[in-house]
Parts: C-alpha cells; structure tokens; sequence
C-alpha cells in the first residue's frame, strides 16, 4: 500500500506535457495531453515514453544465462550471497546521508531519485524505474514528473551515472527544489562498469563539484563517500577474472564469482581509509551536497541550460 499517494496527487503533472493529472481508479489522464498512465497497487506509473531495458548483450548478461530462467528469481534474491557487493559503506559515509535527512524540519518533503531499496523515513518519497518493494512513484530522473518547486531536499545516490542526459537530470532536480532546497548526491569515481540498465560517466570529487555549479547549484561540501579500498577490490576482482578467463568471456563471468570472493575483504580497510585526506584521488565514489538558489525559481538557464524542461 502506498501511503505517500494521497500527497503525491497534489504535487505530480504529467511527465510529457506538464500538464495536470485527472485521477480514476487504476489510472490517471493528463488533462492537457490526454496521456493515460497506469497506476499499479497505488503506484503511479508516470513515465511517457518506454521505460529504459537492460539491452542484451554478453557484457550485461552475467551468471543469470547460466541458469534456466524458472530460478532467475531464486538468483536475483539471493545475489549478494553468491556475489559480495565490492562497495563497503563505512559508518562515516552513511552518516553523511543521516545527517542530511536530519536536516530539514519534520514536516519537510523529500524526494529520493533512483531510491532502489533504500529506506530515509515517512517525509520521503521514493522514485525509481521499476516499482520494487517501497517505490511510491515510478518515473525518469530526466523527466521527473512533479510540480516545481515542490521538494525541500532531493536524494541522489548512484544514479548520475546511470541516466542518459545528466545535465538534463541536474536541471529537473533543480526545477522540483524549492529555492534555498537541498540536494545530496553520490556518483562512482573508480568502480567497474556497471549497466542498471546503463552506465555512462564517473565523475571525480572536482568534477561533481564543477558539473553542479554550472548547473546552477551553489556547492556547500564535497567528499569521499565511498573510499580507495572498494575501489581496489571492484578493480581486483575485475582484473584477476580477466587474467584467468582465457580471454573468453564466458569463463570471466564464471571466475568473477571466485575472483570477488577473493577480492572482497580488501573492501573493509575502508573503515579507515576512508577519511584519509587523500583519499579522493583513487575512491570507488565521491559526494556533493548543494543547494539551489534562494533568489532563483525554476526558470534558470544556466551555461548548458539548454535541458531545462518548461
Ligand atoms: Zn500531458
């Protein structure tokens, strides 16, 4: 049961047009473009073009081919068992994004982009392509489809890289914050490539910092949120499958199973390496926390402005 829907009906418009949202029982219509749009289980489906696929190919296709598709659920659930996640999220990393939810006032409204499983409280409202388990609304990071104006703070953890246009994505986040709003956002620096259902770019702590400025965010801190240690063990992993495979890629798929294992513990000297002062210049990702504009609506046209959606 999705219990932000009430909230959300009063702050959503259509994804295509901007228009407003007409609600019916399982569905809701845009009274400008007529667009239909699902809502499944009280999640809207608000996504006017098709909702981005994985596309096929060896490099995405991983252990899963392997399997007759009727235990492909049994793998997904149980991945991380079969597969150590190489990222190691320090205690100084997640009280970052704590400290930015504690942030705001109680009746503030958030909004997580690309939310996946993560879970910041009752005033957030999680978005994502997919409507897995706690996903209030289905929509695109470049076509968010909320009012302007309408979020105290935006989460966006992991997901720059993964959007085709993210200058575009900058400037819908920047249109839904309302002025002084904040936004927190995490992308890789050195990690491995890794399609959901693409990847396009890493940035480095600079380069996050210069790619926010213009467009049109005023930088409070930048920083390492995940450190040189889960960098070395993604790389390790990686490279130590492709020196075993033979140069076949589907002996690499089977040896990275092996091969993370053997990688994983490198990940845990994160725990102090972390927040070393030079730790920016090989971590696996960094962070940004920013703000918009007080004095600035959402009509702002910065240097590469040309994305701003009306
Ligand atoms: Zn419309």
């Amino acid at each position: 049961m999705n219990t932000q829907l009430i909230h959300l009906k009063y702050i959503v418009r259509c994804p295509a047009c901007s228009g407003g949202l007409i609600w019916h029982s399982g569905s809701a219509r845009c009274d400008l473009c007529d667009l239909e749009f699902l809502v499944v289980d009280d999640v809207p489906v608000l996504i006017a073009d098709q909702i981005p696929q994985r596309t096929e190919g060896p490099d995405h296709a991983g252990l899963l081919q392997f399997l007759p598709p009727r235990l492909h659920p049994i793998a997904n659930s149980s991945r991380r068992f079969v597969r150590p996640s190489l990222v190691h999220r320090s205690r100084h990393t997640r009280s970052l994004t704590h400290a930015f939810t504690a942030s705001f006032p109680s009746d503030a409204t958030l909004l997580n982009v690309g939310a996946g499983a993560s879970n910041y409280g009752e005033n957030v409202i999680n978005l994502d392509i997919v409507a897995t388990p706690g996903i209030h609304v289905v929509g695109l990071a470049e076509h968010l489809p909320f009012r302007d104006a309408v979020f105290d703070g935006v989460l966006f953890q992991a997901v720059l890289e993964h959007v085709g246009d993210s200058g575009q994505a900058l400037g819908e986040i920047r249109r839904v914050l309302r002025p002084a709003g904040a936004v927190f956002i995490e992308i890789p620096f050195m990690q491995g490539y890794h399609p959901a259902p693409h990847d396009h770019r890493r940035f480095t702590e600079q380069g996050l910092r210069v790619e926010l400025e213009q467009h049109g965010f005023l930088v409070d801190r930048t920083g390492v949120a995940v450190g040189p240690a889960s960098a070395m063990a993604w790389v390790t992993g990686e490279f130590l499958a492709l020196l075993v495979s033979g140069r076949s890629g589907r002996i690499y798929r089977i040896a990275r199973l092996a091969t993370d294992w053997l990688a994983w513990p490198i990940k845990w000297a994160d725990s102090w390496l972390d927040t070393h002062e030079m730790a920016h210049v090989i971590a696996s990702g960094v962070w940004a926390s920013a703000r918009k504009p007080a004095d600035q609506d959402s009509s702002f046209d910065g240097p590469r402005g040309s994305h701003h959606t009306p």
